[in-house]
């Protein structure tokens, strides 16, 4: 027997899963072009607006004038360098922590601070609806390893009292294809209780959330002990990439010594790190960009209510509109797009069966006319899908 890719591939297009690139032609914004098209956009995770920001291109620039293009090493060779070590300590102060440690990625970040904290002997407890890379560092940490129900801390309570060794809780702070917030306070309270320690992946929370857009923790007021390893990424509303994790001494020291996918890459360009200071900068000061995305949330939310559509329970940037099967999901994607606006439709397996949905995502950069613009593409194609024939009502 060989691989029979074609068969695999069949299958997934069968099933209205079959993925593809849209060709992004313009620079991340609301108005793009992708194949071809000019179009007003909604999905992209740049919440704050910096990824096309003047400031930080020029920041990008001039650290390239500087530093050069390359990292050239990793960080424990000869490639930690001096704009790298200036943004770790900006972040730590930011996230009012001693110490913050730079990845050159989330996906890397939480597979290298999982695997360093917990292996065999141990137990990560995971909500159901972590991000992908969180379900994947707890599976290959080699620990115990078990999901509870979402946002659930009785689900959570019953799994800590059969733990075993170290244990980790690891929660999203925003959840990426839901828009809702992890309740912090008490899943901090259950972990304390039981000496386990709450990580949370906060990449969709820094920015929007919080006074200064130090995102979850802020937003509820925790600190350290009820949240020793809080993690961002740079990619979404720092505009530009990477990731970081912001803890005590020990456990930044602990991730340097341990977290293979630390020590086994090349250093972002220092330049990237130069750019992410501006936007770390931007992001705190130019409060503006909060209320202004506040406003276009309660301007969608409003809207699609009176039109009839099913939102989530988010009070974030994200929005998603929930469809349920996926075809159907894809067609009101195709329906908006013929009409110049782009929704990503998002499915299974990143969605739980049946849970497809239009995952619509606002920013700061967006204007309140666009916003009407979408709500205005929905009234019309909405109507266009017709009555679900699958829905759980019609089998009724
Ligand atoms: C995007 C995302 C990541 C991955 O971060 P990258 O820097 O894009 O690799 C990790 N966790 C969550 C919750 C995310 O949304």
């Amino acid at each position: 027997m060989s691989f029979d890719l074609n068969a695999r591939l069949a299958a997934r297009r069968a099933e209205h899963l079959y993925r593809q690139r849209p060709l992004l032609q313009s620079p991340q914004g609301p108005e793009v072009i992708v194949d071809g098209k000019k179009l007003l956009a909604f999905c992209n995770n740049d919440y704050m607006g910096l990824a096309n920001h003047p400031e930080v291109i020029a920041a990008w620039q001039a650290g390239a004038e500087r530093w050069g293009v390359g990292g050239g090493a990793s960080h424990l060779v000869i490639g930690h360098s001096t704009p790298h070590h200036a943004l770790e300590e900006a972040l730590a102060e930011f996230t009012g922590r001693p110490r913050a440690l730079l990845f050159s990625n989330g996906y890397m970040a939480n597979l290298g601070t999982v695997t360093a904290l917990v292996g065999q002997g141990d137990t990560v407890l995971e909500d159901r609806l972590n991000h992908a890379s969180l379900l994947d560092a707890g599976l290959l940490s080699g620990a115990r390893f078990s999901r509870y129900l979402h946002n659930d801390c009785d689900s959570l309570a019953t799994r800590l009292d059969k733990a075993v060794g170290d244990t980790l809780v690891v929660t999203d702070g925003v959840f990426s294809m839901d828009g809702d917030v992890a309740d912090l306070s008490a899943l901090a309270k259950a972990a304390k209780a039981k000496n386990a320690w709450l990580m949370v992946d906060d990449a969709h929370g820094f920015g929007p959330l919080g006074a200064s857009g130090a995102g979850i923790v802020e937003h509820f007021g925790l600190g350290i002990d009820d949240v020793p390893v809080l993690i961002g990424t740079l990619g979404k509303s720092f505009g530009t990439a990477g990731a970081f994790i912001a803890g005590s001494e020990e456990l930044i020291e602990t991730l340097i010594q341990f977290a293979r996918p630390y020590i086994y890459t090349t250093s972002q360009p220092p330049a990237l790190a130069c750019a992410t200071l501006k936007s770390l900068e931007l992001l705190r000061t130019e409060h503006w960009r909060r209320e202004h995305l506040a406003a276009l949330i309660k301007q969608f939310r409003a809207g699609a209510q009176a039109l009839g559509l099913a939102l989530m329970d988010s009070f974030t940037p994200i929005q998603p509109i929930l469809i349920g099967d996926s075809g159907r999901a894809l067609r009101l994607s195709q329906l908006l797009r013929e009409r110049g606006v782009m929704v990503t439709a998002i499915r299974p397996p990143t969605v739980p069966a049946g849970g497809a949905r239009l995952r619509v995502t606002l920013s700061a950069a967006h204007s309140e006319a666009q916003v009407q613009l979408l709500l205005n593409a929905l009234e019309q194609c909405f109507p266009l899908l017709g009555v679900d024939e699958s829905s759980e009502l019609n089998h009724a």
